[in-house]
């Protein structure tokens, strides 16, 4: 059989990438979501196993010692998010491609890895402004989180180049569709 291909979503927090993967897995049946490993807190609504594995950090720790991962990173101050190697093989041994939902420097080291195989897509919010205004409104994260996220936009903004894709999201219907051409191009 062959093996499935791996999709990789990265952005800012807040460019909207997360509903445009939620929006491809909803329309591409030969698609499942690589489920992370975070040692951040669980938001009201996400649920274990779906979203993320939510662990301790000392269970993060072994993991990276029995090497477990296939990428890893602190993305924020003592928040550690991973990539399982577990759940890449379990997809693309079924012949179903993978999307991830990872940091900029998680989703190039991917590419690293898997070459060909793998597409990068840059989200691109429309601008750092609009991105700002996004995230305050979401509501989610503390003063001090926020001010990490927003510091740590500019930084992925100038790491796009090195994506295959930029995908701008200023109108998200049109993004949502973008998504899907580029997807089902690339796995077809
Ligand atoms: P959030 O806390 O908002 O769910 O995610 C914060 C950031 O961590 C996002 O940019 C998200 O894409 C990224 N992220 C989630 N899972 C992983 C992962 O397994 N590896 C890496 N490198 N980043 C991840």
């Amino acid at each position: 059989m062959k093996k499935g291909k791996l999709i990789v979503f990265s952005a800012p927090s807040g460019a909207g990438k997360t509903t445009l993967v939620r929006h491809a897995l909803d329309s591409i049946s030969n698609l499942k979501f690589s489920i992370s490993c975070t040692t951040r807190d669980k938001r009201e609504g996400e649920v274990h196993g779906k979203d993320y594995y939510f662990t301790s950090p000392e269970d993060f720790k072994a993991k990276i010692a029995n090497d477990e991962f296939v990428e890893h990173e602190e993305v924020y101050h003592d928040n550690f998010y991973g990539t399982l190697k577990s759940e890449v093989d379990k997809i693309t041994a079924e012949g179903i491609s993978v999307i991830f939902d990872i940091d900029v420097i998680g989703a190039l080291n991917i590419k690293k890895l898997y070459g060909d195989e793998c597409l990068t897509v840059f989200v691109n919010p429309p601008s750092l402004e609009i991105l700002k205004e996004r995230l305050i409104s979401r509501n989610t994260e503390s003063e001090d989180k926020l001010k990490q996220r927003i510091d740590k936009a500019g930084i992925e903004m100038e790491k796009a180049k090195e994506f295959d894709v930029i995908l701008l999201n200023d109108d998200l219907e049109t993004a949502k569709a973008k998504t899907i051409e580029i997807i089902t191009d690339f796995i077809k």
